[in-house]
């Protein structure tokens, strides 16, 4: 009974025995990593499926042998110790290296656990991991982390970490030390604002209050330890992750005085250039052309004086301007020098679209390319077309004075024998009977009369005289007038008939003025028919008025021209002073009078002149 007793103990007892190992077994076939069982001599007596994974070694060649095979010799004693404290009864944990069969090194991490068999230690479990890619993690993020503290210690920028709540800067880079003077820690721990100029706090404001949209871009000023004021760019951006719970703003800035400051030369230079081509388009005419002489650009004042638009000028050539005033020799002068890299002055008579000269004083500077040729050429040019026709007339009215003078002490000295002449020629008529003698008697006395005549015109206009206004005779002041004129008529093939009211009342007025009238107004009809024509010249009265009306078969005037007669210097001809038809105006003008120009390209131009019979006191010039 006692036997079956303790039969049925031991059964169950090693019923139990063999749950627990096949618990033990299980363990060590799914333990999903290296483990072995050493015993206290540290030889592996057992090992489990997976190690030959781990260890890259086959178990059959590891099972009976000491773990010292998966060690270098530097690693073992490291090893050992942590066995042996094992055997004592301590659970190790440390950090190794394996070696693989070809002895390429890889890290594990060891588990020693005693196995105590009734108190005593018997052997040790050793449980491996493999923890190669969790080292080259750590590794790589301790890489990383010094690159990110080398990038943000070298570089030139100022970086910062600024709390977004407190504003605070919780880190600044070294490169504040070169840029803003003052080192790291003199602005870690304070406000963003330190040191910002008051005018920029606004921007500044913004810079912080916009971390949530893209990265915002603001210039501001901040000042150096040395008291003046540094650009800085700054650029924010928010970083998602937070510190503690603390969010955190990255702001990058890069000092960018000097480029402002080079800015803002480059602006001063700009609009001081653009200040110089606003004088120069005001007060000259500009134009450039390539290197072939094509016009490329011209400025208003351009078409302004040469009355061309841009389109019309644009691509042509600055010859369209010519006058034929100057030799070709001249131009191919110009062309010389401007063509070997030298800058040309002169002055050039031109024409302008509808044929009137002007005269320009022009600076040529052609630009050089690198090829060291010209690539095209700048033309500055003033107008001098008053300048150079008060000059004329200075010397033609120089001329004119030193002539009228001397030709009126000519005519003086001609009346004198003038008079004898006549005197004598009446007392041969008186002597001589014969009738063809008195014929040529009678022709010599009026064409002593007519010479005399002349010669007292003469004196009269030659002499400027101070202008009196007098009761006159009209017709027979335009018959001195004619008398005058005849000459130049005859020369130019020109006949002029007169058809005169008779009967016309005396006019108050400036006689030697109103012959000048006529006479200008004459020379211009006569001047218009180079190839000979006919000029009606009529005098009547209507109302209390004079009418003098002097009409020519000449060429006429262009309608485009007819707006300009009588303004000064205004004139078509080579040899004119565009002055005839303002004198005659201004005199017109100072008789209470009125003076009209109509005229019909190709058919001819008729002169009125209306003239009070009597002045008006007060008025009279
Ligand atoms: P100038 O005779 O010196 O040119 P004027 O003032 O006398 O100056 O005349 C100005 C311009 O008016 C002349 O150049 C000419 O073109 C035009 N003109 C004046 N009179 C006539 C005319 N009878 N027929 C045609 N054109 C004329
Ligand atoms: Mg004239």
């Amino acid at each position: 009974m006692k036997q079956s007793r303790e039969c049925v103990i031991e059964e169950k007892q090693l019923l139990q025995l063999q749950r627990n190992f096949l618990k033990y077994e299980s363990l060590f076939a799914h333990y999903p990593g290296m483990m072995y069982l050493l015993d206290h001599n540290g030889i592996i007596t057992e090992i489990n499926d997976f190690s030959e994974k781990l260890s890259r070694h086959s178990n059959v060649q590891i099972k009976n042998k000491h773990y010292k095979q998966f060690l270098s010799n530097s690693e073992y004693d490291k090893v050992h110790h942590y066995f042996n404290d094992t055997l004592l009864g301590n659970v190790t944990h440390f950090q190794t290296i394996f070696l693989s069969p070809d002895h390429e090194p890889f890290d594990v991490e060891l588990i020693n656990i005693p196995v105590f068999i009734e108190g005593v230690v018997e052997g040790v479990f050793t449980l491996v991991r493999d923890i190669t890619n969790e080292r080259a993690a750590a590794f790589a993020l301790k890489d990383s982390k010094e690159k990110y503290r080398l990038i943000a210690e070298h570089t030139s920028e100022l970086i910062r970490l600024v709390n977004v709540e407190s504003e605070m800067v919780m880190y600044a880079s070294p490169s504040h030390e070169n840029v803003l003077g003052s080192p790291p820690a003199y602005y870690m721990g304070h406000s963003f604002y330190k040191d910002i100029h008051p005018d920029d706090r606004g921007l500044v404001d913004d810079l912080l209050r916009n971390i949530n949209q893209e990265p915002a871009i603001v210039e501001f000023r901040r000042r150096h330890a040395n008291g003046y004021w540094v650009i800085l760019e700054d650029r924010a951006t928010s970083i998602p992750s937070r510190i503690g719970d603390e969010r955190m703003l990255v702001v990058v800035s890069r000092d960018i005085t000097e480029k402002k400051h080079a800015e803002r030369e480059l602006q001063k230079t700009l609009k001081q250039l653009k200040d110089l081509k606003y004088a120069l388009d005001e007060s000259a005419l500009v134009s450039v052309t390539d290197e072939t002489g094509k016009i490329t650009s011209v400025n208003a004042k351009f078409c302004e004086i040469t009355e061309y638009s841009e389109d019309e000028l644009l691509r042509n050539s600055h010859m369209i301007l010519d006058s034929g005033y100057h030799p070709q020799s001249f131009f191919y002068e110009m062309n010389c020098k401007i063509q070997s890299g030298g800058v040309w002055k002169g002055e050039i008579n031109n024409l302008t679209k509808n044929g009137h000269c002007f005269w320009v004083d022009t600076t040529i500077v052609p630009f050089i390319g690198e090829n060291g040729a010209p690539y095209q050429y700048v033309y500055i040019r003033k107008d001098i077309t008053d300048r150079k026709h008060a000059e004329e007339l200075l010397h033609t009215s120089d001329k004119l004075s030193v002539i009228g003078e001397l030709a009126a002490g000519v005519a003086h000295e001609i009346r004198n024998p003038l008079t004898s002449l006549k005197g004598f020629t009446q007392i041969l008529k008186s002597r001589l009977n014969s009738e063809n003698d008195q014929e040529f008697i009678s022709i010599m006395l009026a064409e002593l009369d007519r010479i005399n005549m002349i010669v007292n015109e003469f004196m009269v206009l030659a002499r400027p005289q101070a202008v009196t206004y007098e009761k006159t005779d009209i017709q027979e002041l335009l018959q001195n007038v004619l008398t005058l004129i005849e000459t130049q008529a005859i020369l130019n093939n020109v006949q002029i008939y007169t058809r005169v009211i008779e009967h016309l009342p005396e006019i108050t007025c400036s006689e030697n003025q109103i012959k000048q009238v006529l006479i200008n107004i004459l020379k211009n009809a006569i001047e218009a028919m180079t190839d000979g024509g006919e000029i009606i010249l009529s005098l009547y009265s209507f109302g209390d008025e004079i009418i003098i009306e002097v009409r020519d078969s000449g060429t006429g005037i262009p309608e485009h021209q007819l707006a300009h007669l009588g303004e000064p210097f205004y004139t078509t001809k080579k040899k004119g002073n565009g002055l005839g038809l303002m004198i005659c105006r201004r005199i017109i003008q100072n008789h209470q009078g009125s003076f009209l120009i109509e005229s019909k390209e190709g058919e001819g131009t008729v002169v009125s002149i209306k003239l009070p019979f009597q002045l008006s006191q007060d008025e009279r010039r």
